[in-house]
């Protein structure tokens, strides 16, 4: 059964809840996570729903704001201390345009421990994707697609599984 598991609905300014996150459970168990809200509050988040970092290989960031990407940071580094203890097996992907790419890449580097920010680019793989652009997964096809959002640059995505069920993420515009 495919299972879809809301870690966080808050806006931006939240207090009271999580900031907007989720990740998917597939039916082979994997699970593939997009967005991280804004800070450490997302290991928490992931902690209460039993979140398995060993079955999560794949996730996806839709943009720059504060709300979504410095959770992103945090997961880098768990994945990364995971894989420094033995405990994570194979590489980490985080799908992501540009921007986004370019702002985890410099804020790993300037935040992270140098043995953490090791694993950024030979294990936690930083991958640019563009407008339009299909990724094969094993699990099923992801396509993103700039939501021409007007304020940061946005992206969302179609996944298309192999019974034909589509799941789509429109990002955070209205
Ligand atoms: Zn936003």
């Amino acid at each position: 059964m495919r299972k879809l598991v809301i870690l966080g609905t808050g806006f931006a300014m939240a207090t009271k809840c999580f900031n907007t996150c989720f990740f998917l459970e597939l039916e082979d168990g994997s699970l593939f996570l997009t967005d991280a809200g804004g800070g450490n509050g997302i290991l928490r988040q992931l902690e209460v729903t039993n979140f398995d970092y060993n079955k999560c290989h794949h996730m996806f960031v839709t943009h720059g704001h504060t709300d979504h990407v410095l959770g992103v940071v945090w997961i880098i580094r768990k994945v990364a201390d995971l894989m420094n203890k033995g405990k994570y097996d194979g590489k980490f992907h985080i799908y992501c345009h540009d921007v986004v790419k370019d702002m985890l890449e410099k804020m790993s580097a300037m935040t992270l421990k140098k043995k953490d920010f090791a694993r950024v680019g030979t294990d936690i793989i930083l991958q640019e994707v563009k407008d339009g652009e299909s990724i094969e997964l094993p699990q099923f096809k992801l396509t993103s697609f700039d939501i021409m959002s007007t304020k940061a640059k946005q992206f969302g995505y179609e996944l298309k599984f192999a019974d034909g069920l589509k799941f789509t993420c429109l990002g955070d515009e209205p």
